[in-house]
């Protein structure tokens, strides 16, 4: 008989959260749905499809729209199936059994969980009280604990708090390990490494299509490094890892870039009144801190998360507790009132 590897017993999977709610702020997706003739192009484009033929392994077209967009090296870009994956290829890639990687405390969860597959060595660097990395903590945990990896979003999820590019900068040239930038959210800031990445030999930036631009249910994440490490991921992939329907997808939305930015400016208008009306709610009750972030959600910090958590899901209102933080993506304006006034009640009741 078989038996399961010890490093499956203790994996805790990513457990999203499902269910019938009538409102939705958990899981950083953008509210706004693709303009109508953007969907009609893409059906044009399906139909013409060879449904029959593998993928394009190297997933050019999309990789070169994204080049394009962003304004990189398409010799510099590989394609994932989600960013997830690409967290996953370059763990596999860089780092062997037993090899430490270094993570911070509060970050995204998965980073940990790949680690654990990996049978790899997680360091925990903590944050600041303000939710900052410490940048000198991070050099010196990484030159002391023989750190080969170090992996971060900025902006962060789960705390919107970002990191200024000099501060990232002095921590890519600062140690030894290869750095993840996993900029999931950077679409909502303006402090991207993108514009340098090929200048720097240990830096991999992470973007993806599931926040900004309203793909999460495609499925595409972008790597951006150095051809160098591009390479090396392009040859550590499983050749169809990204199908035809999501590389013409994602072609179609990146060659829209004037849409995309007119999306990114409504969810930060929504992000601006909810956090506005959040603050509002903490100037009142008093119960709980507003962090004032930089992404497309927002996060409070407050004694009994949980509670709050508990009473908006009774309520059909999702939202995330993570890393003792109630998270908050921002909603359609009817989403972010329902939200406003449910917590307003959860605070007066709690007085
Ligand atoms: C959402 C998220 C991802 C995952 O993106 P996918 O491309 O959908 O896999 C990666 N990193 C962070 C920090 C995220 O919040």
């Amino acid at each position: 008989m078989y038996a399961f590897n010890k490093k499956i017993q203790a994996l805790k999977p990513y457990q999203p959260i499902t269910g019938n709610y009538q409102v939705h702020l958990d899981a950083n997706e953008s509210f706004i749905p693709l303009p109508q003739y953007i969907l009609h192009e893409i059906l044009e484009e399906t139909q013409k499809l060879q449904f029959n033929r593998y993928p394009d392994a190297s997933a050019a077209e999309v990789c070169s729209a994204f080049a394009s967009y962003y304004d990189v090296p398409s010799e510099s870009v590989a394609a994932g199936n989600g960013s997830d994956e690409l967290i996953s290829i370059i763990f596999s890639v860089f780092l062997e059994k037993g090899d430490s990687y270094a993570v911070c405390d509060p970050d995204f969860s998965m980073y940990q969980f790949y680690g654990e597959l990996f049978e790899t060595q997680g360091v925990t660097i903590p944050k600041d009280t303000n939710f900052q990395i410490d940048v000198d903590r991070v050099i010196n945990t990484c030159k002391n604990e023989d750190v080969k990896l170090l992996i971060f979003s900025n902006p962060c999820n789960p705390t919107s708090v970002g990191l200024q590019k000099a501060d990232v900068r002095k921590i890519v040239t600062g140690v030894d390990a290869v750095v993840v930038l996993d900029e999931a959210y950077m679409d909502f800031w303006d402090q991207s490494m993108l514009d340098e990445v090929t200048k720097h030999e240990n830096l991999i930036i992470l973007r993806t299509c599931s926040k900004a631009f309203g793909m999460a249910a495609i499925r595409l994440g972008f790597a951006v490094a150095n051809p160098a490490i591009r390479n090396v991921l392009m040859a550590a992939k499983s050749p169809y890892n990204v199908n035809t329907l999501t590389q013409k997808a994602g072609t179609v939305i990146l060659n829209h870039k004037y849409e995309a930015e007119k999306a990114l400016q409504e969810i930060q208008r929504a992000k601006q009144f909810l956090y506005g009306g959040l603050l509002e709610l903490q100037n009142r009750y008093g119960a709980f801190q507003v962090i004032d972030g930089v992404t497309n959600f927002v996060s409070l910090k407050m004694e009994d998360g949980s509670a709050l958590y508990a009473y908006l899901e009774k309520l059909g209102i999702a939202v995330r507790y993570v890393g003792g933080l109630v998270r908050i993506t921002c909603g359609t304006q009817k989403e972010n009132e329902i939200l406003l006034h449910a917590a307003e009640n959860y605070f007066l009741k709690m007085r």
